[in-house]
């Protein structure tokens, strides 16, 4: 049989040091990883590159994706904005031998687990707390109040998935937790 590669999922409520994460396992440790570059219809923040951070695509655009079948899973994270996984990021590397991320919400990575039972591990970073999680927003001074209560009322509901993902971890600290998403990452590559 030929030899798959492997998918990487990673999702965490916002506010956990995802993406700060994500980032350094790709800058800093030496992994033979692709990062999939989702579709969304939301408008990109400054300094976001089309093709780079995301394929920005028009309302139209991304419901013509949906019809195409282009798909293998999309999901409308918040009201009226579509993030979605290419099957052009993924299908053609994996077929090749070459491993993808996918850093996908919550509903999107228990399908694609779903979808990829053996070739894929999904990986949870959950907060120490949920008060931890308001101080680093409060800290983080980005947000107001109101929003600061949707993203944690959104945090509960999205750490309810966290036993459905092969494995958690806690970030509490950034370094560590790094390492340990670079650990079962590199053990799981190597199976
Ligand atoms: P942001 O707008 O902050 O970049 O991302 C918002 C959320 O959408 C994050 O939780 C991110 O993981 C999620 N997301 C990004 N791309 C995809 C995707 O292709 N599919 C799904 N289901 N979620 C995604």
């Amino acid at each position: 049989m030929a030899h798959h590669g492997k998918i990487i999922i990673i999702s965490a409520p916002s506010g956990c040091g995802k993406s700060t994460i994500i980032n350094k396992l790709m800058a800093e440790y030496n992994l033979p990883l692709k990062f999939s570059v989702s579709a969304t219809n939301r408008s990109p923040r400054e300094g976001e590159i089309d093709g780079v951070h995301y394929h920005f695509l028009t309302d139209e655009a991304f419901r013509q994706a949906i019809a195409d079948n282009q798909f293998v899973e999309y999901e409308e994270v918040y009201p009226g904005r579509f993030y979605g996984t290419l099957k052009s990021e993924v299908e053609k590397t994996i077929a090749g031998g070459g491993n993808v991320l996918l850093d996908i919400d919550v509903k999107g990575g228990c399908r694609v687990k779903e979808m990829y039972p053996a070739d894929a591990i999904s990986i949870f970073i959950a907060p120490p707390s949920i008060p931890a999680l308001r101080q680093r927003l409060e800290g983080r001074g980005t947000d107001s109040s109101d929003a600061i209560e949707t993203r944690l009322s959104k945090a509960a509901y999205e750490l309810t998935f966290a036993a459905r993902y092969d494995a958690r971890v806690v970030n509490d600290n950034l370094d560590i937790a790094a390492q340990q998403v670079y650990t079962l990452i590199n053990d799981f590559i190597a199976q």
